[in-house]
Formats: structure tokens, C-alpha cells, sequence
């Protein structure tokens, strides 16, 4: 799977559609395309142009320094992983010794190509359009450490099987007044948890959110208060993988912009108080073939099939690696604790919120529609590609080899004698390790993605050691 194409449009396509799309931005009086991609550190990062810019980025890219791949969640930079890694290649080979061709060194440069086909007005940012963008080199192949591509790959993967994933990824944030950040997060509500007060009081906001939303073509579910003092949660209808991950990223810049509209700062950061609930980013997902939903109307539990249920059964079976890409920040394992909704156990159950994999099949009648897995666990600091990447990726692997779930865990694993369910890792060096023994996430991700997350991952490791959570937090919080 690591294998890469060129998934482009011929250059010249690229041109004429770009020149289209440039009429189009000018009627909407747009003036500059902000061009993103996220990092590595799971933050989202930008290069922009003049909107009389665009037809040239659709033909030969925008630069971009390929150092910003080991770029940290303070903004410093990894050093590369050049040694050997601990864990076996997919062939069973010894680990490459060689460092990857994005290091945190100064020297290099990659071209960023915007997606046209995901190319929209920012409706809280009048004058501005976002497109997400894939990463190629000067040479015009793809960007072996390109996250974005590293999906599309995943995608391309699984339907060279006839299998497509629906995904949503919610979106949780916590709403604070824009003070200045070093300030403890002051509330722009004292509404409860879940309390219509808080609509009342952030009425108009969350009508612009809403509406912004929308007018960029999202199709949103729900909108709701959360648990935590200013929480709140937006879900989208599912979409194909890298879609969902598009979207996530242009919900949470959305939500962002109609924040600092209202005198507000949203955090996604996994931990925003210490000791509180934290922010997930769930990660919701049904495999289809052939225009049927494979987990309804099977044999397996809940109306699995043999396919959906080896399919989660690999992700299940993956989660300690999969954490990596999903709860990669040492903020996340402060949130991921039980008794938070956070899924900190590693085990499975219908409609169970706090396991880590939580079956969820809808109503009656509606099922073959609407049945779902949803993984808990993960949260905003994750790069949305790498996640549902990764995830594609275990379960295609339990699918090769004809996984079965484990009995279900059918109440709060918390209530459960100690050990009778295993929690899932409890820091990210735990998870780490996991990560380092995953012949399947190596082979997927590819040598250089596989290392510069890796070195990413370790210095953000070393960077919060010995640290509290509120030196954690109060670093982390404004970051996502
Ligand atoms: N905020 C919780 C989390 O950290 C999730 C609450 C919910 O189930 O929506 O994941
Ligand atoms: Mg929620």
C-alpha cells in the first residue's frame, strides 16, 4: 500500500479547471485561497495566494519546506529517527537505516497542490476560499511523507478490494473569551452540561457557526452542548475517508473563525482544564460494498457480517498503534482516562460509551443505513489523514486475517474487577512502543511517513516528560 501514484489530473485539466474555478471565487468577490495541509504534530498549517494566483498553484504547486514535517506541537522541530527502528518490516527485513528524505534540516523544498474539488468560499472569512492540498516534490512525484496522499493511498487500497468506509469525524471544542492565551479560559456561559441555557446564551453563535457550515456545503447532523464548562459538538454526515477528513479540518477552521468573530477562542486541544472532560474528536465508521452496508444484515454481533466484523475486529486489535495517529499528543492521555466518555478500554459494546470501539446500529428500520462503528478514543490533536489512514489500514488487515471481535463488554468496563478489561495505553511512550512493533502500520504509512511520525511522536514524548497537566495543558491548549 505504501506504493504511490499520482492521483492528478493532467497539468493543463488542472489549468482550465483552476481558470473556472478563479471566475468563480472573483463573482463571489473572493481575494485569496488559503492553501492548507496538517502536520505531522497534527496542527494545520497554510501557505496562501492571491486568487489571480490560483491557476498557477493548480499547475506547478505552491512551496512549502519539507522540515515542517517534523515540526512539533510548540512549533520546534524533531530530528530525524536515522537509526533502527525496533520492530520487524512487513517482508520480515531488517529496518532501513536511512534517515527520510524530510528532515528538520533547511535545505529542500515540495510543491503543495490545492484539491479544486474541495475548493470553497469561507463564509466567516468574507474575501477568503480554502482548499486542502496534496504534497508532490520538484520533481513532480508525490510526497512520500504526504499524509493527504497517505489516505487517498488507504482509500484507493481498500476499493481495489470493492470496499469503501463512510467516515464523520466529530468535532468537539471548548468555547472560551479571546483573552490572551497565557490566561486561564474564562467561559462565555455558566449554562450546565448538555444545557439548553447555553443556547440561549451563545445563541448567535452558534446560528453562525450553523450557517457558515452550511453555506460551505456541509451537511451537519447535529449541533449540541457538551459536558465541560463551553463545550460543544458539531457531527456531518459521513463521506468517503479523505472527505471526512477535509471536512473535520474545515469545520474546526470554521468554528475558529466564528469564534474570533464573537470575542471568542475555540480550543480542540484533547485537555483543556486539568482533571476535566477533554475534547475527542470521534472517529465514526461503516464499510459498504457494492452499495450495502457490511455491518448490517450479517451473522455476526449486532447484524456484523463476517467482513465488517474482522474489519473492526483489526482495529480493535490495533488500537495501541492506533493511538499513535489518533491520541498522538501527551495531552490526549490526560483526557483519555475512564469515566470521561473518552473509550479508555480497549474492548468493544453496543451503544457502550466507554469503550474504546463503540458499536452504535441506529433505529430499528433505518439500520442498513445508519449502523456504525465509532472509535472513541481519539481525539483533536490527530492529524485526521494519518487516523483514518491508519484505521483503513488495521482493518483491512483483520479482513486478510479473518479476525473475530471478543465477547462483547456490555457495561462500564470501570465496574468490572480491575484487569478484566485492559485499558488502553496510558502515555503516548506506551503507545509508542505498540507503534514501533506494527509490521502493518509500517507497511502502510510507508518508510519516510512511518519515520518522521515517529520522530515527531518521540520528541513530543521527551518535550512534555516529567511535566504536569497543567504545564501539559496550558501548553497545548490553544494549539489545535
Ligand atoms: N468529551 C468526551 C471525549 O473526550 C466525549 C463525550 C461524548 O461521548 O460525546 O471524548
Ligand atoms: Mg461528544
Amino acid at each position: 500500500m505504501s506504493s504511490s501514484a499520482d492521483t492528478r489530473l493532467p497539468r493543463a485539466e488542472r489549468a482550465a479547471l483552476a481558470r473556472l474555478a478563479t471566475d468563480r471565487l472573483r463573482t463571489a468577490a473572493v481575494d485569496a485561497v488559503a492553501i492548507g495541509w496538517v502536520d505531522n504534530a497534527g496542527l494545520a498549517r497554510v501557505k496562501a495566494v492571491p486568487v489571480g494566483g490560483l491557476v498557477h498553484a493548480a499547475s506547478w504547486g505552491v512551496g512549502a519546506a519539507p522540515c515542517f514535517d517534523a515540526f512539533l506541537v510548540d512549533d520546534s522541530t524533531a530530528e530525524p529517527v536515522t537509526g533502527p527502528v525496533a520492530g520487524p518490516t512487513a517482508d520480515g527485513t531488517a529496518p532501513d537505516p536511512a534517515a527520510p528524505p524530510a528532515g528538520s534540516g533547511a535545505v529542500g523544498d515540495l510543491r503543495l497542490y490545492p484539491d479544486l474539488d474541495r475548493l470553497v468560499p469561507l463564509a466567516a472569512q468574507p474575501g477568503w476560499a480554502w482548499a486542502p492540498a496534496d504534497r508532490y516534490t520538484q520533481q513532480d512525484t508525490p510526497h512520500p511523507g504526504c499524509q493527504r496522499l497517505f489516505a487517498r493511498r488507504a482509500e484507493a487500497a481498500a476499493r481495489a478490494r470493492g470496499l469503501s468506509l463512510r467516515a464523520g469525524i466529530e468535532v468537539e471544542w471548548v468555547a472560551a473569551l479571546a483573552g490572551p492565551p497565557e490566561e486561564e479560559p474564562r467561559y462565555p456561559t455558566a449554562g450546565p452540561a448538555y444545557g439548553l441555557q447555553r443556547l440561549t446564551d451563545l445563541s448567535d453563535y452558534l446560528r453562525d457557526v450553523l450557517r457558515a457550515l452550511e453555506q460551505q456545503g456541509l451537511n451537519v447532523l447535529q449541533i449540541h452542548p457538551e459536558y465541560a464548562p463551553g463545550q460543544f459538538e458539531v457531527s456531518v454526515a459521513p463521506e468517503g475517508p479523505v472527505a471526512a477528513a477535509d471536512t473535520s479540518v474545515l469545520v474546526r477552521h470554521t468554528v475558529r473563525a466564528v469564534s474570533a468573530r464573537h470575542g471568542l477562542r475555540a480550543s480542540f486541544a484533547p485537555a483543556v482544564e486539568p482533571g476535566g472532560v477533554g475534547n475527542g474528536s470521534h472517529l465514526h465508521l461503516s464499510l459498504w460494498r457494492d452499495g450495502r452496508n457490511l455491518g448490517h444484515g450479517g451473522p455476526g454481533p449486532h447484524g456484523l457480517t463476517g467482513e465488517a466484523e474482522a474489519f473492526l475486529a483489526g482495529v480493535l486489535a490495533a488500537l495501541p498503534e492506533l493511538l499513535v495517529l489518533g491520541t498522538p499528543s501527551p495531552a490526549g492521555y490526560l483526557r483519555l482516562v475512564p469515566s470521561r466518555w473518552a473509550g479508555a478500554y480497549r474492548c468493544w459494546g453496543l451503544e457502550n460509551r466507554e469503550a474504546a470501539l463503540r458499536l452504535v446500529t441506529g433505529s430499528e428500520g433505518e439500520r442498513a443505513d445508519t449502523a456504525n462503528a465509532e472509535i472513541k478514543c481519539f481525539d483533536g490533536a490527530a492529524n485526521p489523514y494519518l487516523a483514518v489512514g491508519a484505521v483503513l489500514a488495521a482493518g483491512l488487515a483483520g479482513i486478510d486475517g479473518g479476525l473475530r471481535l471478543p465477547p462483547e463488554t456490555t457495561v462500564d468496563p470501570a465496574r468490572l474487577a480491575p484487569g478484566t478489561v485492559a485499558r488502553l495505553p496510558a502515555d503516548l511512550s506506551e503507545a509508542l512502543a505498540a507503534y514501533e512493533r506494527s509490521a502493518v502500520l509500517r507497511e502502510a504509512l510507508g518508510e519516510p511517513l512511518y519515520r518522521a511520525v515517529l520522530a515527531v511522536r518521540r520528541a513530543e514524548s521527551a518535550l512534555f516528560a516529567g511535566r504536569g497537566a497543567e504545564e501539559i495543558i496550558a501548553a497545548t491548549r490553544w494549539r489545535y
